[in-house]
């Protein structure tokens, strides 16, 4: 109930141009998509919070300079798709002690009114009940990735 068939380029694009106000004129936005990307059979609504919170944890992150990257590719194994998203960013990374806090409820870096903390925690459950999976990769130097991997939908047989 509520799940549809979707094509993530589509919605990773809408979620880019509801975020164009929170980029500076120093913004770079990178997109590498795959044209033949299966569809994943989803909660819209839902994925597009994931989307959105990973995009503006990035432009955040970047504080008014930077680019941001998305990327969506295929990976086929076995008779399976699965669905690779990654939303890059080069910002400052998470310090290698606060990555296993930050999917954490209410964990928050950020100053008082300005985050809730929830984002990360509520992508993630939305992901899990999704049968996907959340990957970081976060550095000092290079900034942080985030890869979202999803089953795609499985064609009739
Ligand atoms: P919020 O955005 O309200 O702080 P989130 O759950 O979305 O809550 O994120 C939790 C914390 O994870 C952030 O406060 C920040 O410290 C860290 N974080 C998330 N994404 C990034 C990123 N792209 N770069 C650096 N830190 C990040
Ligand atoms: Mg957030």
């Amino acid at each position: 109930k509520g799940f549809s068939h979707v094509n993530l380029n589509e919605q990773l694009d809408a979620t880019l141009l509801m975020t164009q106000g929170e980029m500076k004129d120093r913004f770079v936005v990178v997109k590498d998509y795959d044209p033949e990307l299966p569809k994943v059979t989803c909660n819209i609504g839902e994925i597009n919070q994931v989307f959105m919170n990973i995009i503006l944890n990035a432009i955040q992150a970047m504080h008014g300079k930077g680019t941001l990257t998305v990327i969506t590719r295929t990976q086929r194994a076995a008779g399976r798709q699965k669905i690779f998203v990654e939303i890059a960013d080069t910002g400052p990374g998470i310090p290698r002690e606060l990555r296993h806090k930050i999917f954490d409820p209410f964990f928050t870096t950020k100053e008082a009114g300005k985050g809730t903390g929830l984002g990360l925690a509520i992508s993630a459950t939305i992901i899990a009940k999704h049968h996907g999976e959340i990957r970081i990769d976060s550095n000092e130097s290079l900034g942080t990735r985030f890869t979202i991997v999803l089953p795609a939908t499985q064609p009739l047989a």
